[in-house]
């Protein structure tokens, strides 16, 4: 897209220009206006009667980018034009660049701040973390092999990884085998060794080469400490052993990113996964189409081993609109699925098949999130409890940075679910109040 690369200075001074490229951005993409799933979508009409299709978190970016100042803007779009270019770029033999984007972009949502500040600063244990979180349900079963992660004709070896690992634990008795079971039953020595691993790689090759364009490195996205080639795993021992100063484990966001990136989150979150579930299908064969819902779908993990629990939290009510509950009732994401994938016990709540079906991807208004807030605070021991005894994902602080990042990035003319067909204007005081406690 030489054309906005050559437009990118003067774009920021240019505000009818900028609000035109995000539209345009996409229309010169053709996968691009293509990978926007969700179910509402909305035509926006560029300045050169192009149109492309806006879910409504792009849409929220979009806004976001008309909205934001001069020096945001101007990163939000240099970061968009870049990574898009990184994501056509075909340099990977496996699909390590997809997790390393998803995880960096799912830590700026999460290490947000209780002021909306995101993180200036991700290490790279945090990323290991998440990279073994993003492959954990790629590494179930697909009909009856596990799906390969590389065109080099054997697995990725931080799949392959995982996967030994995943391999040791016993399937619960609904046939599935969830991360926070596997550590449990395995053991946290288990679980260092598999990170150390994960993080041992991330280190070799991923991360150094994410930002060579070419063959030329260009730091965008973030600097880092260590040399670009590392021999062995040798010089991270002393620092997994504690010694300090042996290895900088810090990559130092650029300025202006982690913000982009919770910006962008809407439009970057399936477009990342779009590109990920194409390169899974060519290296194994497959049809692209059942695979991305087999790889980042909602239905991946079954909610209903807590599904009782939180109905008795609930005194057998829908949390949204406190009707008695009837024998149709779901798990929902409080902080929708295709925004963030959080399935971590505050992220979910009861609601009648009425309400679960009305709210669909929308964000609840803000008498929800008081709420919300009020029964991670009232009930966080019964929470706690509830994912103990079930060997279920809990991570409370994760789960409230991504609604603080994500509700703060709203337009000011943001819409949110209230209930039933009723659609309102943010409140943003209200909810920032409520998400900062
Ligand atoms: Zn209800």
């Amino acid at each position: 897209m030489p054309w906005l690369a050559a437009a990118v200075p003067w774009l920021a001074a240019a505000m009818p220009w900028l609000a035109a490229s995000v539209p345009r951005l996409a229309a010169s993409v053709p996968w691009l206006a293509a990978s926007v799933p969700w179910p509402f979508l909305k035509t926006c009409p560029a300045e050169h009667g192009e149109a492309i299709r806006l879910g409504a978190l792009g849409e929220a970016a979009y806004h976001r980018v008309m909205t934001a100042s001069p020096a945001l803007e101007g990163t939000v779009l240099r970061l968009a034009e870049r990574l898009i270019q990184l994501l056509d770029e075909g340099s990977f033999a496996a699909t390590y660049k997809y997790a390393v984007i998803v995880g960096l972009l799912d830590l700026s949502l999460e290490l947000t701040s209780a002021t909306g500040v995101p993180p200036d600063t991700i290490t790279t244990r945090q990323l290991a973390e998440k990279v073994i979180e993003l492959y954990w349900p790629h590494c179930a079963p697909y009909g009856e092999h596990i799906l390969r992660q590389s065109s080099s004709g054997t697995q990725a070896e931080v799949v392959k990884r995982i996967q030994a690992f995943r391999a040791r634990v016993p399937l619960d008795t609904a046939g599935a085998a969830s991360l926070p079971r596997a550590c449990a039953l395995l053991g946290s020595e288990a679980h260092e060794e598999l990170a150390r691993f994960v993080e041992w790689k991330l280190v070799e090759m991923p991360l150094p080469k994410l930002q060579v364009v070419g063959s030329v490195e260009d730091r965008f996205l973030y600097e880092y400490g260590f040399p670009r080639k590392m021999d062995n795993s040798r010089p991270l021992q002393p620092y997994w052993e504690g010694e300090p100063g042996t290895f900088d484990n810090r990559l130092l966001l650029k300025p202006g990113v982690g913000a982009a990136f919770v910006a962008l989150n809407g439009l970057l979150r399936p477009l990342v996964y779009r590109q990920w579930a194409r390169m899974v299908a060519r290296v194994n064969k497959l049809e692209e189409s059942t695979l991305e819902g087999f790889l980042f779908g909602v239905d991946r993990q079954s909610l209903d081993p807590v599904r009782p629990a939180l109905r008795e939290l609930q005194s057998g009510r829908c949390f949204y609109c406190e009707e008695r509950l009837s024998r149709a009732h779901h798990v929902d994401h409080f902080i929708p699925w295709s925004r963030h994938p959080d399935d971590g016990i505050h992220n979910l709540v009861v609601a009648d098949e009425r309400c679960n079906l009305k709210k669909r991807a929308y964000f609840a208004a803000a008498g929800h999130v008081e709420h919300w807030r009020e029964r991670s605070r009232r009930h966080a021991a019964d929470l706690a409890t509830i994912a103990r005894d079930r060997s279920w994902g809990t991570a409370p602080d994760r789960t409230l940075g991504v609604a603080r990042a994500i509700y703060r990035a709203l337009p000011e003319d943001a819409r949110l679910w209230q209930g039933g067909d009723d659609l309102v204007v943010i409140e943003r005081l209200r909810i920032v109040a409520a998400l900062a406690a």
